[in-house]
């Protein structure tokens, strides 16, 4: 009995013969220069790590995977590359940890990478595959700095920034939790001054926030970024002082003026010392030397005390003429509006807090319905509805957001005043001082300045150092590699030294989906026509952990380059979605915990289509779900069953000498089906197109199956498991691959369900169901109604008084 058609479902044969065939016919690549209907796919490219794929990649690639395939289904030409994300401090830490070299350690985590993402059997086109940390493509990182720099949008300052003691380098805010090194949960974060390159992301900050309202992008992907760039609007007021000095204050509440009982200052705030008295010097310096040593985030802590001094000076009220004290305090920050606010305390929670602490006057100015200008405050009183101004002499009575634009006019008129938008977004500091990055390619001569490397010299290959590891200098381990850094000027030719910081790992992964397409192309970086033909891209799906510094840096640097003239568009992800995160048994997966879920076991074990798809059964794909072992097994019932079901389409399509003709009623079922799973795998909703996979099975296995019926379910099936779908493609006689099918189309007439449940009431409470035909009209509906037992008990039999009736919905029935 060795007939073909007799054997189980094995699925390593089966996906291990598809890979092959894959391979040899070229099935997944896309002919980028001739694609007539181009949709680009991408997703998030991975990190390397030593561990080996995580599931959670597993669970994005694949998510990703599907729309690619879905797409290429429904007549577009899908590219669907991938890549490694290499550079950076992960790799370098952990290549620290185990005592190997990460140019030795990257290629085998590569090569590891690449082994499982193919077992998984993505539609990826491999040729076209880039590496962040091979020269051919950092150089042209370099290249993008050089374009930034040369537009001004490059600049190096000096700036506090977080420190971690552990790590030895620069934190971004965002990498530091509570204080401490994300890394490093016991290690306190420190704040230093060092000298930084900074891209001037701030330049584009209200592009970037405003674009949002028009991208199709996940809801909470855009709140998250629109958060993180924090527009407001407002004013900056001049306060001045009795010997003349202008003190600038950001404020979006200009209508509070009247209530601003002090001035507070961030201690680094340059007039500091110039307003400070001889007799708060010594507290002042005290205070300035301690806030040096916090860092960024601790200080923009709601949570913790307020703690300031006084510096000794006043400065005048421009509204109310008063003399107010100036205060320096570590809430102010330095990098937002002007480094000086005017404190409300009657309006503001923190300045209130302050104020209680340092005994300073509290007056109210807003007052709502049933306040007055008398009403005591017990706590700050920010959002008042249909507040007016009290104790504001010539502005009592105005409405809040009124005053504010009349306050400010009216200052403006003096030159006291002007209307200002400020933003909670800072500029993209880039240098880090370690080893495992592409080098920034300046050069510093004595004699000319800051030297850009000219283009035809790049890449500055990163050399091959054996000591990288980073110290507590706050330089980069680069500097100590003389031979390397010892260059000729490009300008005059006299001895130079070479920028020594590498770029930040995020400036890799800003631009990687423009340099796919043309990643086999040393002559640019992106090549003009393929990139006009497969730019934007077409659909993104990553995670939201990504939401404000990839996704931000990404839209950013896009936005430059357009406006340097490199691309034409200024808006690199035309369709964004954020896909949920899975957790095993409840719980979210950790080393710690032991319940990493590792891929490879699973796969080896059941299969990658079967793991594909129960990761995808799991929940709706944008929120995730809870991996359980357990049921893993009713989704390889499931394709048991459909191998089954098509073994016997060809055991009796080889009897008949051809197809049977399929009961009218699994016709309907298979084109509610194809409607179905259609609108869920566009909408991402892969869960529940999977479940009505499941409901047509049952139903087909309770009939006669026929190629006609299960020729759709092969193509509905080759996006979620396309090994086994093509195998199921092949065996129902088909020479060519499923991938090169056509998605099937439904007849909505067919696939609208012909019976439906009516709701039967009894004087407006719910007694009873009834599935009768679409459409049935009213006599039928209550004929029926009347006639169910359960129904009949709550009427007793008797004849309707009146009768409520909506079509296909419900029968009330009044006795
Ligand atoms: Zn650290
Ligand atoms: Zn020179």
């Amino acid at each position: 009995m060795a007939d073909r058609n007799s054997t189980a479902y094995d699925p390593q044969g089966v996906e291990r013969k598809w890979q092959q065939r894959w391979e040899e016919r070229g099935t997944n690549r896309a002919d980028l220069p001739g694609a007539a209907r181009p949709f680009f796919n991408l997703m998030m490219f991975p990190y390397p790590s030593a561990e080996g794929l995580h599931v959670g990649n597993v669970f994005a690639f694949v998510g990703a995977d599907i729309q690619g395939r879905y797409k290429r289904l429904t007549g577009h030409d899908v590219f669907e590359p991938l890549g490694f994300d290499a550079f950076g401090i992960h790799s370098e830490n952990f290549a620290l940890k185990v005592g190997t070299h990460p140019a030795e350690l990257i290629p085998r985590n590569i090569e590891r990478f690449r082994r499982q993402l193919r077992r998984i059997g993505l539609m990826a086109d491999w040729r076209y595959e880039v590496q962040t940390t091979d020269p051919r493509y950092y150089r042209w990182t370099q290249w993008l700095f050089l374009q930034l720099f040369r537009a001004g949008l490059a600049v190096k300052r000096r700036a506090a920034v977080n420190w971690c003691p552990a790590c030895k380098t620069v934190l971004a805010n965002e990498q530091v939790i509570g204080g401490y090194c994300e890394r490093h949960p016991d290690v306190k974060v420190e704040q230093r001054l060092l000298d930084q390159w900074f891209f001037t992301i701030t330049k584009y900050a209200a592009p970037l926030l405003d674009n949002l309202a028009t991208a199709d992008w996940s809801h909470s992907t855009k709140t998250i970024q629109a958060n993180w760039i924090g527009r407001s609007e407002g004013a900056e007021l001049v306060f001045e002082t009795p010997g003349g000095k202008r003190l600038t204050v950001f404020t979006t509440r200009p209508d509070t003026l009247f209530g601003a009982t002090y001035l507070v200052l961030a201690p680094e705030h340059p007039l500091v010392a110039g307003l400070t008295t001889a007799e708060c010097r010594a507290d002042v310096n005290e205070y300035r030397r301690r806030v040096a040593a916090m860092d960024l985030v601790s200080r923009k802590s709601v949570e913790k005390a307020k703690t300031g001094v006084f510096t000794g000076s006043y400065a005048r009220n421009p509204a109310t003429g008063a003399s107010v004290p100036i205060w320096i305090a570590d809430y102010v920050l330095m990098e937002y509006g002007t480094g000086a606010i005017m404190a409300v305390p009657g309006h503001d929670e923190r300045d209130f807090e302050f104020a209680a602490q340092m005994k300073l006057p509290v007056v109210r100015v807003v007052a709502g319905p049933g306040q007055s200008a008398t009403t005591p405050l017990a706590a700050a009183e920010p959002d008042i509805p249909e507040g007016r101004l009290v104790n504001s002499p010539g502005y009592d009575g105005v409405p809040w957001e009124e005053a504010k634009r009349a306050i400010t006019a009216a200052l403006a008129a003096k030159g006291l005043a002007k209307p200002v938008t400020n933003y909670r977004l800072h500029d993209w500091c880039i240098s880090r001082q370690r080893y495992w990055g592409p080098p920034i390619p300046i050069i510093y001569c004595d004699d000319c300045g800051t030297v850009p490397v000219p283009e035809q010299d790049l890449p500055v290959v990163l050399p091959a150092l054996e000591d990288f590891r980073p110290d507590d200098s706050g330089v980069s381990p680069l500097a100590r590699a003389e031979s390397w850094y010892r260059v000729p000027c490009p300008k005059c030719g006299k001895l130079a030294r070479r920028e020594t910081d590498v770029s930040d790992t995020f400036l890799d992964s800003a631009w990687y989906f423009l340099r796919y397409p043309s990643a086999d192309r040393d002559d640019v970086p992106f090549d003009a026509a393929l990139t006009r033909k497969w730019l934007p891209v077409a659909s993104y799906i990553g995670g939201n952990e990504h939401a404000v510094l990839h996704l931000m840096y990404a839209r950013f640097i896009t936005m430059a380059l357009k406006d340097l003239g490199h691309v034409s568009f200024a808006e690199p992800f035309a369709r964004f979605r954020a896909h949920g995160t899975i957790v095993k048994d409840g719980a979210k997966m950790s080393k710690s915990r032991g319940n990493v879920v590792n891929p490879d076991q699973y796969v080896e074990q059941w299969g990658a289509d079967t793991f594909r798809m129960y990761l995808m059964f799991l929940g709706p794909y944008q929120e995730g779900g809870d991996f359980r072992d357990a049921g893993i097994s009713g989704i390889r019932r499931f394709l048991d069953k459909v191998w089954a079901l098509v073994e016997a389409a060809g055991t009796e399509a080889q009897a008949h000498g051809g197809t049977g003709k399929p009961s009218p009623d699994l016709v309907r079922m298979m084109h509610r089906t194809i409607q179905r799973v259609t609108g869920d795998t566009a909408a991402l909703d892969y869960n529940t197109a999977i479940a009505a996979m499941m409901e047509y099975v049952n139903a087909l296995r309770d009939g006669t199956p026929t190629r006609a019926l299960l020729e759709p379910l092969a193509i509905l099936l080759a996006p979620y498991a396309p090994h086994f779908a093509e195998e199921c493609w092949e065996r129902l006689g088909h020479a060519t691959s499923v991938m090169d099918a056509a998605w099937p189309g439904f007849d909505p007439a067919l696939a609208v369900a012909d019976e439906v449940e009516f709701v039967v009431q009894v004087g407006g409470k719910v007694r009873g169901r009834l599935t009768l035909a679409r459409g049935t009209a009213e006599a039928a509906a209550v004929a029926a109604a009347l006639a169910d037992p359960a129904v009949a008990r709550f009427t007793g039999g008797q004849a309707p008084r009146k009768v409520v009736f909506v079509p296909d919905r419900l029968v009330n029935i009044v006795i």
